[in-house]
């Protein structure tokens, strides 16, 4: 037999055959109906990440799934979670004089609470600067000793490590004149937040493969033993989505949840020792604030005592003040899976990807980017 390659396993078109799909949508017709039956008439689960999202809306297979089940946003965008305080701060750090900014792009047209963004700075004369990685706001650090370089570090417990690895490089290399921000989130104290609200509707969470492969499975089990809502780490292709919907509707329809993970050719239930490792050296965890939440204790990372040197926020004493979501903007809701981007009054009219309005917009992995790009 012949044994698939890496790249075959990774990239296979086994993962968009039609034929499979139909068979993978054929049963969900039927366990949808019997999972709603025994929720009240509709099945909701939660894509976490807003991969998914966008994985979903670019397949338009949600125009195909039965009309019993929906598919809500969740707290899965690094850039929709950030707070609008927290965005305040990334801008504050872009006016402090002679300061060099380094970012992904995503976070270049967030707007902050006076309608600022990063871009709208580097147009008013900051320093601001659009990296593919870390390590290259490092290297721009020993290129320029004479300036301070800051990383805008957001995110999940992905994003974390890679950021972690490039504080750890920086210290090894004893530049002084690197920091970055430590607006990290972790995803299980999140899930937490939605399913202590009394008014939660989620049957189910599709989680982020991404993050599963760093933290593993181990983290999640309290969802399937103290709420009794399924879990199945899933995979980005078109049949991982649908598996991993189907799985879950087979662990509604059988009252049995619990953790799976369809995403096993990555996610491993240990997740990923070395990157673990890493996330406890460089970080330790602390409160976070979180859009439309509000700041929650141990809900985040921040630097570790070993670290502390390296946060942008206390080297420039940037203060950090609550700050209202724009006006009219329901991000909020999105991302606790109480609203679709069309509910939004302002979805393609006065908020478009042109003209964003809320973060949701702006993000690549913003719920509704995607619904306005794909029409959900
Ligand atoms: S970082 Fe990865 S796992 Fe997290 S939201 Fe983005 S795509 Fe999903
Ligand atoms: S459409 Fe725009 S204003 Fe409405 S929730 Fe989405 S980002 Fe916010």
């Amino acid at each position: 037999m012949k044994t698939a390659s890496p790249a075959e396993r990774f990239s296979s078109p086994l993962w968009r055959d039609k034929a499979l799909a139909a068979s993978a949508l054929a049963e969900m017709t039927g366990l949808a109906a019997q999972a709603a039956a025994l929720k009240g008439g509709s099945v909701n689960f939660m894509e976490v990440c807003g991969t998914h999202t966008m994985a979903i809306a670019a397949s338009g297979m949600r125009r195909l799934f039965p009309k019993e089940l929906r598919m809500l946003s969740g707290p899965g965008c690094p850039v929709c979670v950030t707070s609008q305080g927290d965005i305040d701060r990334v801008l504050a750090l872009a006016a402090v004089p002679g300061v060099i900014i380094t970012t992904f792009g995503d976070m270049l047209k967030v707007k902050g609470s006076k309608g600022l963004d990063l871009h709208a700075m580097r147009e008013r004369g900051s320093d601001v600067r659009v990296v593919y990685s870390p390590l290259d706001a490092v290297a721009l650090a020993q290129a320029e000793p004479g300036r301070q370089v800051v990383f805008i570090g957001v995110g999940f417990e992905t994003t974390a490590p890679v950021i972690g690895g490039a504080v750890a490089r920086a210290k090894k290399l004893g530049l002084k004149n690197f920091s970055s921000t430590a607006f990290f989130k972790l995803v299980p104290p999140a899930l937490e937040l939605l399913l202590s609200d009394p008014e939660n509707r989620i049957h189910g969470f599709m989680l982020p493969g991404h993050v599963s492969a760093i933290i593993g499975l181990e983290p999640y089990k309290f969802v399937a033993e103290k709420y009794k809502v399924p879990c199945v780490v899933t995979g980005f292709e078109p049949l991982d989505i649908l598996t991993g919907i189907n799985m879950l509707l087979r662990q509604v329809v059988s009252g049995k949840p619990s953790v799976e993970d369809e995403y096993f050719r990555v996610v491993h239930a240990a997740g990923n020792p070395v990157a673990q490792k890493l996330l406890s050296e460089v970080f330790t965890v602390t409160a976070a604030s979180w859009r439309a939440i509000g700041t929650v204790k141990a809900t985040g990372l921040g630097f570790s005592r070993v670290y502390a040197g390296f946060d942008a926020i206390k080297r420039f004493k940037i203060p950090y003040e609550d700050a209202p979501e724009p006006k009219g903007c329901r991000c909020g809701a999105i991302l606790l899976g109480k609203a679709l981007p069309p509910d939004c009054p302002l979805f393609g009219k006065a908020c478009t990807p042109s003209s964003a309005v809320g973060p949701c917009m702006v993000s690549s992995e913003g719920a509704c980017a995607a619904w306005f790009k794909y029409g959900g």
